[in-house]
């Protein structure tokens, strides 16, 4: 039987929401991956050290018993955040990182930066105590048309940011289209590539009338864009690394309101396999999933092995949320009802 035996990746991108969606997801990011990193999008998000820290009890709380899983917290930045919740919190291990997100770009974003020159002072404070920034890299001018906004950001706001503060950690998140690729290289930040940006292009949003399924923020792009996001992330090169960007929503809300987010918790790493088998690439799996982010974050790699077996096997369609066995709703899986042939070996 083939298989693949690599060091436990990390998911350096991961929603896991909160109360009963929460208890009900975890174990698929924890029997994948020792740590993720948690994004503070939670519907009041993530803006102190107290709330991030009954956050993180609540995750821990949820875990299945023998799970060694360790969420790596994050403070969402507005423009009147605390500098010293932030400075205080990032140097007592309470938050890994600093996210992003200008505000209305994506889900639970409507307390964003509205201003990102406004929290230059937070930049500057992070880039002296080494606190990473994470990046939701798109503007949320409605004027841009809604597949440049990337690049524009990129053009707009990155690249002052990166001049102004050199020596800041930055990672752009879930990066979508070459641009972006061809930026992560020449400037010396990192990158995190999910899933979805590897399998779908713009298209899938409209496969047999409007897909919400397939929606997600940034939105997919053309298809040049997705290979160009193909090269990059089996390349092997230390500036890519995996975030699934794993978005859990409720059928009823996906369905009606079409929200952003694609949930690929549960075939992420199936996923990612897919497509690095096919680009005979399965010998750089290991560096994009386990040692390029925990490098570029100056962690050592996990100590745990983990192994996959090639046995085709059909996705289930939906995720069923269960609060005290009654079911209260279901997800949809990213790769429902297709066959993947890498399994997780139990
Ligand atoms: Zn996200």
């Amino acid at each position: 039987m083939k298989q693949l035996t690599i060091i436990k990746p990390d998911d350096w991108h991961l929603h896991l929401r909160e109360g009963i969606i929460l208890k009900n997801i975890i174990k698929f990011s924890s029997d994948l991956f020792c740590r993720a990193i948690i994004m503070p999008n939670t519907k009041i998000p993530i803006t102190t050290i107290d709330q991030a820290i009954l956050y993180r009890n609540s995750i821990y709380a949820a875990l299945p018993k023998k799970a060694k899983f360790h969420p790596l917290m994050t403070i969402y930045l507005t423009d009147n955040i605390s500098l010293n919740d932030l400075e205080k919190g990032y140097k007592n291990n309470i938050f890994f990182a600093a996210k992003l997100y200008p505000a209305n770009t994506t889900t639970n974003s409507s307390y964003g930066v509205k201003n990102i020159n406004n929290i230059y002072k937070v930049f500057e404070l992070m880039e002296k105590i080494k606190m990473p920034l994470l990046i939701h890299g798109e503007v949320n001018d409605p004027n841009v048309d809604i597949f440049d906004r990337e690049q524009v950001f990129i053009d707009k706001e990155l690249s002052s940011i990166i001049k102004y503060f050199p020596k800041l950690k930055i990672v752009l998140e879930h990066i979508t289209t070459s641009y972006a690729v061809d930026f992560v290289r020449e400037n010396n930040i990192g990158a995190t590539i999910t899933p979805h940006h590897l399998h779908i292009n713009r298209n899938a949003m409209f496969f047999e009338g409007l897909n919400s399924d397939f929606y997600c923020l940034p939105v997919a792009k053309r298809e040049s864009n997705r290979v160009s996001l193909i090269k990059a992330a089996t390349s092997g090169e230390e500036c890519f690394f995996l975030g699934t960007d794993s978005a859990p929503h409720l059928r009823q809300w996906k369905a009606f309101c079409g929200c952003a987010g694609i949930f690929n918790a549960p075939v992420a790493i199936s996923s990612y396999l897919k497509i690095f088998e096919e680009e005979n690439a399965l010998d750089k799996f290991e560096k994009f999933a386990s040692l390029n982010g925990p490098k570029y974050h100056n962690i050592p790699p996990n100590n745990e092995k983990i192994t996959f077996i090639y046995e085709p096997h059909t996705i289930k369609d939906f995720i069923e949320i269960k609060d005290n066995g009654k079911v209260q709703g279901k997800i949809k899986s990213f790769h429902s009802l297709e066959t993947l042939n890498w399994k997780l070996k139990l």
